[in-house]
């Protein structure tokens, strides 16, 4: 049969690979210890839980407004000042928000920039849509906002800001953000700002959405994501903040690919909006001591920058090139040899690196890098 040439240009999400590869590794009774997947292990929260078992009860398994319920959608519209339920649509994960933002914003050609190294899907969204992904280096995993200007042109659609960052980690001061705002009023583009790692920024700084500059709101589309702050991953649910226009063109389109989120599970989604933020706070805590241990077992092994956020390292692993040659040998060599699952740096666009997620249990986490480390002394090094 043949296939469309959009479909065959397109690679499948590596990360999504992983994850299936490792399960069914798992089904074959292997142990694997999984830094792939970017997961927080902690429990859905409780009160989310039974949120969806009333909702259940109480026959909320029919078909909902497209864009969201309304409860949670006003719920979520009060993050945002001057928003209302207009401007929110939620989707199935953010994934699928952008998704359907890069189908309303781009016309064939139009260009979209993306610091890079970058989440996998980011690229291959935007070249599903008709548009071309332009990949802009990062210096040190920070914006090179000099190098974003100079690949502006006129078919310049949006810039794609992910702050805290996948695959790096990295969290960008307030004062790039207002660089970039600047030059999206200056050039006439949009900006996208994927914040599904809002909740997990350390060292007591605050996260700073673009949101927060006012000169830009009518050219910002903000995507967030129940999946990694209250850890409801397999809920699938994320959501876009932006202007109606933008929000009315993805629900149109919402309405001819999936119709409405699973309506029982948005009302998961509403309990979580009210959780004690105690709770969120002490699995950032958690988290930021995964950091430390992370850190400072890759310090001994390879050079990484530290991340002020998400959960993932993104080491750069070149000096293990010389009897493995790319990073995805590397991979397959830690993981035939300790069962500990990483994914390959060019997933993201940037070879010779890895990434590690250590959102996983503190006990697995030490467990997996003692295994890496045992390994990587068989390991020729480059010099
Ligand atoms: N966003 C997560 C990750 O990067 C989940 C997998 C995916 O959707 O790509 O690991």
């Amino acid at each position: 049969m043949k296939l469309s040439q959009r479909i065959c240009q397109t690679e499948a999400s590596r990360t999504v690979r992983f994850s299936t590869l490792i399960d069914q590794m798992k089904r074959e009774g292997k142990n694997i210890i999984n830094f792939a997947i970017g997961e927080p292990e902690f429990e859905t929260p409780e009160s989310v839980r039974q949120a969806v078992k009333e909702a259940l009860d109480a026959g909320e398994t029919r078909y909902g407004p497209v864009g969201g319920i309304h409860e949670l959608r006003s719920a979520l519209a009060r993050q945002f000042a001057g928003y209302g339920p207009e401007n929110i649509i939620v989707s199935n994960g953010s994934k699928q928000v952008l998704y359907s933002l890069f189908q309303v914003i781009c016309n064939p050609g139009a260009e979209v920039l993306i610091p890079s190294p970058y989440w996998v899907s980011f690229s291959q969204q935007v070249i599903l849509a008709g548009g071309k992904p332009v990949l802009v280096n990062t210096k040190n995993h920070q914006l090179d906002c000099a190098a974003i200007e100079k690949a502006v042109t006129p078919e310049t659609a949006a810039i794609l800001i992910n702050s805290p960052n996948n695959p790096t980690g990295a969290v960008y001061p307030a004062s790039d953000l207002k660089i970039i705002a600047d030059l999206a009023e200056k050039h006439d583009f949009c900006i996208i700002s994927d914040e599904a790692y809002e909740y997990f920024v350390y060292d007591g700084l605050p996260f700073v959405s673009p949101f927060s500059f006012e000169n830009i709101r009518d050219r910002l589309i903000v995507i967030r994501s129940f999946s990694k702050s209250f850890s409801m991953t397999g809920f699938r649910i994320g959501y876009a903040a932006g202007p109606e226009e933008v929000i009315a063109a993805m629900a149109k389109l919402q309405s001819h690919s999936t119709g409405n989120v699973c309506t029982f599970a948005q009302y998961g989604a509403l309990a979580a909006l009210s959780l004690d933020q105690r709770i969120l706070s002490e699995r950032k805590r958690e988290m930021e001591k995964k950091r430390e241990i992370a850190c400072a077992y890759t310090a001994g092994l390879f050079p990484c920058i530290r991340p002020g956020g998400a959960f993932y390292l993104f080491p750069d692993i070149s000096e293990y090139l010389a009897k493995t040659d790319t990073d995805e040998d590397f991979c397959t060599y830690i993981l035939e040899n300790t069962g500990v699952a990483v994914v390959p740096g060019r997933a993201f666009g940037r070879a010779g690196h890895v990434r590690i997620s250590y959102g996983i249990s503190e006990n697995l986490l030490k467990e997996g890098f003692e295994k890496i480390s045992e390994s990587l002394k068989n390991l020729e090094r480059k010099r």
